[in-house]
């Protein structure tokens, strides 16, 4: 007799693709471009900063729930200087273990059984596993790959949307095409959210990383959206300190509420002295973010290149730090024997796009790079990549 699995409602999910390929890498001695983070760390005056909070005690024992108030407050004068968007830090700001747990915190509390949740495929990993947990439907609208970039089609966004939708989750800048909707898709969607009476809950902890003059709208700044969204951001990206899980959600006061009720059974707290450095992190000027930028565009060209010259067909992303690759001009069809052989053809490690389906055929012969690592480590596996042609 076989008995059903232990973790019946997340077995189909197995370990994260980004384990396993984080272990691949090591095990080969592989460069992993697969995992997404960076291999240098953030501003050094940050790390300073964090290292002080440690001395001199700020946040060694439980932080207050909500956050620090250092933190709440640097995250709404973010929100508001960039985007106008006025937050009060003492209800309607949460910090969480990095995005991650504003995600599963967000699902957990706003999706009920038996609620559908339209996410736009293909989809970050943990978003499939947290509308699992709560015991909700996924309902993914795919993107589309189309001259060179993904595009969402909007009628079948609206066709995605029933009378069990309970809400819209959306990743702009998208992992892991790097597409950036823009003013008028997102305009598209806040009107099918208001005319459907359903909540948003957007991803956007790349909303620093845009390229090419392309603009980051959080849709909570559209008509109607404020009081339906919830909106998640994150320091791993921004500041390149992916390790210390300080992330956080700008909402309404009701779905702050809602959204912590789930989150102080789940971490309560976490990373006490870390969010005093990411409050200052939120603070650097201009110049900071403008470099960042301008670093990993030039990456990304980099990369794009070299995989191009590779042989791969290149989605050159207008933002985040990855991009995705079609294999088929390598004569190859399925990304997982790619990916899973490329260590020993090549040193290199990726992710198979696959994962973020579930309509896997569709994501089959995609293949996604992360560019945020050195130059001469980009380099190098430009040069090893170069092999397959
Ligand atoms: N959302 C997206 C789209 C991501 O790519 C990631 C991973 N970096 C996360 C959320 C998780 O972020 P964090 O490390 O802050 O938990
Ligand atoms: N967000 C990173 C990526 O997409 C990985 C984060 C993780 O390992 N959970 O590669």
């Amino acid at each position: 007799m076989t008995r059903p699995p232990l973790n019946r409602r997340l077995a189909e999910f197995g370990t994260t693709i980004f384990a396993e390929m984080s272990a691949l890498a090591a095990r080969t001695g592989s460069i992993n471009l697969g995992q997404g983070f960076p291999d240098t760390d953030g501003p050094e005056e940050i790390r300073e900063a964090a290292v002080r909070a440690l001395r001199e005690g700020r946040g060694n024992q439980y932080p207050p729930g909500p956050g620090v108030p250092e933190l709440r407050t640097a995250v709404g004068d973010h929100q508001r200087e960039r985007y106008g968007l006025v937050y009060d830090p003492d209800t309607e700001v949460l910090v969480t273990a990095g995005a991650t747990e504003a995600i599963a915190a967000a699902l957990l509390a706003l999706v009920e059984p038996g609620d559908e949740v339209v996410a736009l495929e293909p989809y970050y990993d943990s978003y499939a596993a947290c509308v699992a947990m709560a015991g909700g439907t996924r309902v993914p609208v795919t993107l589309r790959p189309h001259e060179g970039t993904y595009v969402l089609d909007l009628d079948e966004l609206r066709a995605a949307v029933t009378d069990r939708t309970r809400l819209i989750l959306l990743n702009t800048p998208h992992n892991p095409t790097g597409t950036v909707l823009t003013r008028a898709e997102l305009t598209a969607i806040a009107e099918l959210a208001v005319e459907r009476d359903l909540l948003v809950v957007t991803d956007e902890v790349y909303e620093h990383l845009v390229f090419d003059g392309a603009e980051h709208v959080p849709i909570a700044s559209l008509p109607g959206m404020r009081e339906r969204t919830v909106t998640i951001g994150s320091a791993g990206k921004t500041f390149s300190f992916t390790g210390w899980k300080v992330g956080w959600i700008t909402a309404s006061p009701e779905l702050t509420a809602a959204v912590r009720s789930a989150k102080q059974f789940l971490t309560y707290v976490s990373s006490g002295p870390f969010q005093y450095a990411v409050a200052e992190a939120l603070r650097l000027p201009a110049a900071y973010f403008d470099g960042l930028r301008a670093d990993l565009s030039a990456k990304r060209d980099l990369l794009c290149e070299g995989l191009a010259q590779a042989g791969f067909e290149v989605y050159r992303p207008a933002g985040t730090y990855f991009v995705t690759t079609d294999i088929r001009p390598l004569g190859a069809t399925d990304g997982f024997a790619f990916c899973r052989s490329l260590p020993e053809r090549a040193g290199v490690v990726a992710i198979p796009n696959a994962v973020f389906y579930d309509h896997r055929d569709q994501g089959a012969p995609f293949v996604r790079f992360a560019f945020c690592k050195r130059t001469e480590v980009l380099e190098e596996a430009v040069t090893r990549l170069k092999r397959l042609a």
